[in-house]
């Protein structure tokens, strides 16, 4: 097997590990139902009504203009049809010598921002490429002395400020260092927010503006993250934010503790923002690129 072939086959298992609650549930309440039930299936499956909707539409469609249409095998059709559904974009690659790339990671409390950063750090370091975090979650210590601890384990510098200090200017420290240095990727890691907290929303706006005095085009990402095992809500996070600092990637966190991983069909057909991460354990190592095609295989296999 060639080396890629190596890569892919581990990745695959790694994500089938990810995913295997979400695969369960899902597989389980397929089982023997009928087309009849699909609809029911979908929407247990946290994958949204809309969308789900939609599926069963699809496979009308098709049922009217194929009478051999086997709809016996609701595994096969669901395949299929959420194939059809999740068309990836292209997606930019960070990549050497191009000047800082900026990716501002966003999303309510706990859901994995800074776990994912440094993960992130990690596996662009990994790469060759030059990284550097800033701490702008200066609401206390500990999430300072975290991001430190991440810093430390992915080998990359830190740029903090002390606790209660604004957030923006930690982010201009972050990307003057940036530019000095050379840097290929800046991660910036943001606190926590509920989406429905204006003041804290705008704070956001706040830091984008004040970086791009230093890099016009900063904040060139607007990573939200979305704990996977919430499921529903994570629908109204993505629109608030969207409206409030933009979102241009997600990354969909803790798919190894989850079984709502099915809402990721929904998100990505009702928002068409391009999955980037998906976040499968605490470990450093526990991120996957987002593949469409191993992640439908990891569904549904
Ligand atoms: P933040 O508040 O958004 O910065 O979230 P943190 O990065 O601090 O993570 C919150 C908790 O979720 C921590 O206990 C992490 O270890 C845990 N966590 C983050 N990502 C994952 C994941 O992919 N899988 C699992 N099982 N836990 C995760
Ligand atoms: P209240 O209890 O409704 O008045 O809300 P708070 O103002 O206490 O904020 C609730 C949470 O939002 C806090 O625990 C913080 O996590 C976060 N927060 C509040 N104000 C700020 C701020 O100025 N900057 C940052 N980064 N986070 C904040
Ligand atoms: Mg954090």
């Amino acid at each position: 097997m060639s080396i890629y072939g190596n890569l892919f086959s581990s990745a695959k298992n790694l994500l089938n590990r990810g995913l295997e609650k979400t695969r369960d549930s899902l597989l389980g309440k397929i089982g023997k139902s009928k087309i009849e039930d699909l609809e029911e299936v979908l929407i247990s499956s946290d994958v949204g009504v809309k969308t789900s909707l939609k599926i069963i539409e699809n496979i009308k469609n098709r049922a009217e203009k194929d009478k051999y249409l086997n709809l016996e095998n609701i595994q096969g059709l669901l395949k299929e049809e959420v194939y059809l559904l999740l068309q990836e974009k292209e997606k930019e690659i960070p990549s050497k010598g191009q000047g800082p790339y900026v990716i501002m990671i966003v999303g309510v409390n706990g859901v994995g921002k800074t776990t994912i950063t440094g993960k992130l750090a990690w596996k662009f370091k990994k790469s060759g490429l030059n990284v550097i975090i800033g701490a702008t979650d200066t609401f206390s210590a500990a999430a300072i002395d975290q991001l430190k601890i991440w810093s430390d384990r992915a080998d990359v510098p830190l740029i903090k400020h002390n606790m209660g200090s604004d957030p923006a200017s930690v982010a201009f420290d972050t990307l003057k260092s940036a530019k000095y240095r050379k840097d290929d990727i800046v991660l910036i890691d943001t606190a926590g927010r509920l989406h429905n907290k204006v003041n804290l929303m705008n704070e956001l706006s706040k830091i984008k503006r004040v970086m791009q005095k230093l890099i016009p085009k900063a904040p060139h990402d607007v990573m939200l993250v979305l704990d996977g095992t919430i499921g529903q809500n994570s629908f109204e996070q993505v629109r608030k934010f969207l409206s409030f600092s933009g979102v241009s990637s997600l990354a969909i966190t803790k798919l190894d503790g989850s079984s709502k991983g099915g809402f990721i069909i929904g998100i990505f057909d009702e928002f068409k923002i391009p999955i980037k991460y998906l976040g499968i354990g605490e470990g450093i190592s526990d991120l996957q690129t987002f593949d469409r095609d191993l992640f439908i295989e990891s569904l549904f296999n």
